[in-house]
């Protein structure tokens, strides 16, 4: 095989990869960046460049297993078939769930959801992007009425300010990183870094606003309030384009949290450059009031008429690769399909769409609250497919318990053992990275392909045909007979068309015919083109609104005094299970560090490279304590990856709670209550 061009299997930049494949049989393969790809242009980070160390078979699930036996594939579908008509025959369809991931491919995804949401009958299939960007998809839809990205990679070419909130961008989105710096050398961009740590980001940029944890909203609202007094609104776009919530000027001016001087900074800075975008990611999305973060931030640029242009706009940017795919065909629990809500007539278009025998009628139930359903016995049959919950949830003692305590645990995986694959019943060997063969989704809504470099390993099946092949036993077979990725991929474009006609931006009809000669030679597109909001809203007035929003109160804590931040490392990715099969990643921080300010850790008699632990009401995890003036004091920060099917402790989720963003149900990771003791 010569050389195959894909996408990277890890982040929401959605980087284009040039793979070539060395043959013999070892898997060796040679990745280098696709020059022809908008995404990247021929760039890539540490994680992508080193994809080959992580293709090997050591460790891989490769046939199916129930109950530690293997068997055969017959065996195996049929048992889940069987498994869940039982439970939905003794307890109903809502006694059946799928928890997936932004690691499917949109393919994948579509099948998942038109398997639940059409046949089984229940909303409630949720994604592991609930922990993502949820926060970012619901202010999307409250301002816009559309989860619509509205900027584009090429924005941060010509921007004048690039404001960064909760993303440590250098880290998580290395290669949008690296365009931000090219645009700062060639015509000077400016970059300010909105987030409580002075992570490396931070480091790096012209001005840091250590914002206190949950503190955006206050901090956007004054900016916002600060504009208007110095007659810097948008009078003219806001009377064509914008409609305000009631009260919606009165609630702005706020206490910034920040020094005095330093707000006037940020605010000369932000007068001065028109072309601005606001690049906004987990440090803001997963909190407890994350979606009012994501109004807050799109309110500015409504405001100040800086959005639906060049070089101007609020950019949610995602963390996994097809987060946005997974959005776009409804794989979270409270959207039906293809940016459908559950109103008579969009549930009366999917059914007909897919001929479904039993339409779920409301939303479902997002993960944390899927969780607790697992745990109090409402939820009987769990499939769990690429993701790592019993890991990667907050509370995730409880989720362990939850998952010991379900009657049937499927898990569709690449690893036959994980965290979470330990409580499983049933194991479905899927394909991995350089297997799967479909598309994804960036962050800038721009689908590609993802392509197979390698004979699929073992028994490994793509994800969307062990769905159909578990439908078609369960004796629904006529709407899961695709022989073929592109088969989906043109049911999903089909059915796209009923978003078109409700007036949606998401639009693929035009693939709709696509031969699977097309299909397979795919260039990357963006849906929507670069701005698509620019001719109007998709709302029913056509105007965008201006959502009310206040800041969050935190009460203290006298028990569990700092406030606990989760982060990622710039070589590791979500529970390090592929990342970790790689030697040069695993150098750049071998083991996970809480990091203190040096006199929080002075008070707390913790050390410099000393054990701690780090305990609240929900749980505990060790780390090794690193100082860092970077640190706010009274705030902790430990990584995210670590899990207890390796050495050494640190797996962080055991401690936040379960506390969500009422609108999004994303969890509040970034800001839980918890006490640090020495080991
Ligand atoms: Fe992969 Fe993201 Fe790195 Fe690009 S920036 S190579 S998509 S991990």
């Amino acid at each position: 095989m010569g050389a195959v061009r894909t996408t990277c299997a890890y982040c929401g930049v959605g980087c284009g990869i040039v793979a070539e494949v060395s043959g013999g049989g070892d898997r060796g393969v040679s990745i280098a960046g696709d020059r022809s790809h908008p995404a990247n242009a021929g760039k890539l980070c540490s994680k992508g460049t080193h994809l080959g160390e992580t293709v090997g078979l050591e460790g891989r699930l490769l046939h199916p297993v129930i109950d530690g036996r293997q068997v055969g594939w017959d065996e195996a579908l049929d048992s889940v078939a069987a498994r869940m008509r039982q439970t939905i025959a003794e307890h109903g369809p809502d006694s059946v769930a799928l928890y997936v991931s932004g690691q499917l491919l949109t393919e994948d995804y579509y099948a998942a959801n038109k398997l639940m949401k059409g046949y089984v009958g229940s909303g409630n299939i949720d994604t592991n992007s609930r922990l993502c960007m949820a926060s970012a998809v619901a202010a999307h839809n409250r301002a816009f009425g559309e989860d619509v990205v509205p900027c584009s990679y090429e924005d941060l070419d010509e921007a004048d300010l690039i404001v960064l909130v909760g993303s440590n961008t250098a880290w998580c989105h290395p290669v949008v990183w690296q365009r931000i710096e090219e645009s700062r050398q060639r015509r000077g961009t400016k970059i300010v870094v909105v987030d409580p740590r002075r992570t490396e980001t931070a480091e790096q940029a012209d001005l840091h606003i250590p914002v206190a944890p949950d503190g955006d909203v206050a901090l956007f609202n004054a900016l916002l309030a600060e504009m208007r007094r110095r007659d810097l609104v948008d009078e003219e776009y806001l009377a064509a384009h914008v409609e305000a919530d009631a009260g919606f000027w009165d609630a702005l001016p706020c206490e910034t949290g920040i020094p005095d001087a330093l707000f006037a900074q940020l605010c000369d800075l932000v007068a001065a450059t028109p072309r601005t975008i606001t690049l906004f990611s987990q440090g803001a999305n997963q909190s407890v009031s994350g979606t009012d973060k994501g109004n807050a931030i799109i309110n500015f640029h409504l405001a100040t008429g800086r959005i639906n242009r060049a070089r101007a706009g609020p950019f949610s940017i995602t963390g996994q690769p097809n987060a946005m795919g997974g959005r776009e065909v409804g794989g979270l629990a409270n959207m039906l399909a293809c940016h459908l809500g559950f109103g008579e007539d969009e549930l009366a278009d999917v059914a007909g769409f897919w001929n479904a025998p039993n339409i779920c009628t409301r939303p479902g139930l997002k993960a944390v609250e899927m969780f607790r359903a697992v745990h109090d016995g409402r939820i009987r049959f769990l499939w769990v497919m690429a993701t790592n919950p019993a890991v990667s949830l907050p509370d995730s003692g409880f989720v362990r318990e939850a998952l010991s305590r379900c009657p049937t645990v499927v898990v569709s995986e690449i690893i036959a053992d994980t965290d979470t694959a330990r409580f499983a019943h049933i194991k479905l060997p899927a394909h991995g990275w350089g297997e799967k063969d479909g598309t994804v989704t960036n962050s800038e809504r721009r689908i590609s392909r993802q392509r197979a470099l390698f004979a699929a390993p073992g028994e490994t099946r793509a994800d969307w045909q062990i769905i159909a092949q578990v439908a078609q036993r369960m004796g629904w077979g006529d709407g899961f007979g695709w022989a073929s990725a592109a088969d989906v991929f043109r049911e999903y474009a089909q059915m796209t068309a009923l978003a078109a006609a409700r007036g949606k931006l998401l639009d693929l009809t035009a693939w709709g015919a696509v031969t699977d000669a097309e299909y397979a030679a795919m260039e990357p597109f963006q849906w929507g083109g670069t701005y698509p909001l620019a001719a109007g809203y998709p709302t029913a007035s056509g105007k965008a609104r201006m959502v009310r929003v206040e800041p969050a109160t935190i009460a203290a804590d006298p028990v569990y005094p700092f406030r606990l931040n989760t982060a990622r490392y710039r070589d590791q990715w979500h529970t390090m299970t592929r990342t970790g099969l790689s030697r040069t990643l695993s150098q750049h921080r071998p083991e996970p560090l809480l990091e203190i300010h040096p006199q929080d850790a002075l008070a707390a008699a913790l050390t410099d490279g000393g054990l701690a632990r780090v305990e609240s009401t929900h749980g505990s995890a060790v780390f090794r304590v690193s100082l860092s003036e970077g640190q706010r004091r009274g705030e902790l920060c430990v990584p995210m990856h670590w899990t207890d099917t390796m050495a050494g402790g640190g797996r962080s989720n055991r401690v936040p709670s379960q506390a969500v963003d009422p609108v999004s149900g994303q969890p509040g990771f970034k800001n839980s209550a918890a006490r640090v003791v020495p080991v």
